[in-house]
């Protein structure tokens, strides 16, 4: 049994002034006395008629969350998960509806939300974070779910992190899936943006520098929501074991190319990636094994002699006579053939491979 957490992004919508107007009393309440907390004036009045204004919880739980406060930072207003509910309804509005605990309304304050479609009964909600961006409040609910790994399995899919590609991947048996190559466009929205922030650091415009970093984190975000997504739903149609190398190696691979290269390739969101596939594998029930990456992009997938590699992106073999074949396809194989037939994965869980077709 694993437990699985993740963070499903709200949006508040249609709030009525009154709503808002609570909403931002709370806030505000809470901000203000966080920063009086800040300077340890909790023995002023003020504090204290501050702190008959904001529901106890919520001011409980941010002194508990936000150990060093920020002077003039915004925090988010975390509420305690039992005092948080969510109701699936029929309202014209929205189907999703929250409810959260302020002082300005007796028995909670009543929010229409947007999200992600998602189903109650199959885990528990924890502790969530209320905060405003740009004149609209937003809730990051945050769940969990206690999940049952499947034993055994009989294929492996296996991704190496590339340079040119985000990643690709190979199925073992290779006969079950074509290597299938992912996030291209990645490379290129950091190229895009390294470019503009650049015009813009020469004018010294620094705000929209921060725009455009926010633009391309959520861009970049989207694009590893769909490659994670592709990926596991290769792994569930197999039945496979998800095998990742552990990223120590990627550091020393990107020596040597041209500081612009270096600062594009080390800003790829590898880590973010792993991430997001480890949460999302464990939360359907699928294993991801690390397995050390060394020497997995210098040995030759078929017959395990050490290759050249003549160019990027291009591997051969003297010994087998493996010629102009994809360096990331060869890598990613070879991260695969670390986890063998019979191979015993973490708790007892197995690995059976068909015999034809084995790695
Ligand atoms: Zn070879």
């Amino acid at each position: 049994m694993v437990c699985v957490r993740k963070t499903i992004k709200c949006k508040i919508i249609k709030p009525t002034e009154l709503k808002l107007k609570h909403l931002n009393k709370e806030n505000n309440n809470l901000q203000e006395l966080l920063q009086l907390e800040k300077f340890g004036l909790d023995l002023l009045p003020i504090y204290r008629s501050l702190k008959k204004k904001v529901y106890s919880a919520n001011i409980q739980q941010a002194l508990r969350f936000y150990k060093k406060i920020k002077l003039n930072k915004e925090y988010p207003i975390s509420f305690r998960k039992d005092l948080l509910e969510i109701r699936k309804t029929n309202n014209k509005l929205s189907e999703y509806w929250v409810k959260i605990p302020t002082k300005q309304r007796k028995g909670g304050l009543k929010l229409a939300i947007k999200s992600q479609p998602f189903l109650f009964e199959d885990y528990e909600i924890c502790e969530s974070k209320l905060f405003k961006k740009k004149n609209n409040w937003f809730l990051n609910l945050t769940v969990q779910k206690e999940v049952e790994l499947n034993n055994t399995y009989d294929s492996v899919l296996s991704l190496d992190l590339g340079q040119k590609y985000m990643g690709v991947s190979v199925m073992h048996p290779s006969a079950l899936m074509t290597p299938k190559f992912y996030g291209k466009e990645v490379r290129g929205i950091r190229r895009k943006y390294d470019y503009i922030r650049k015009q813009l650091s020469k004018k010294k415009v620094l705000k929209e520098i921060k725009n455009f970093g926010q633009k391309e984190q959520r861009k970049v975000t989207d694009c590893l929501h769909n490659i994670s997504n592709r990926i596991i739903e290769f792994a569930q149609t197999n039945n496979s074991v998800i095998v990742l190398g552990n990223l120590k190696g990627l550091r020393s691979s990107v020596k040597g190319k041209g500081r612009k290269f270096n600062r594009i390739v080390s800003n790829m969101p590898y880590y973010q990636l792993t991430q997001m596939l480890e949460y999302k594998a464990n939360w359907n029930g699928i294993r991801v094994v690390k397995v050390n990456e060394r020497g997995t992009s210098h040995t030759c997938c078929k017959c395990s002699s050490k290759g050249l590699r003549p160019k990027q992106g291009v591997f051969n073999c003297s010994v087998c006579g493996l010629k102009d074949f994809n360096a990331d396809i060869n890598g990613a194989t070879n991260i695969g053939n670390k986890v063998s037939s019979g191979y015993i994965l973490e708790d007892g869980a197995t690995l059976t491979l068909p015999e034809t077709g084995a790695i």
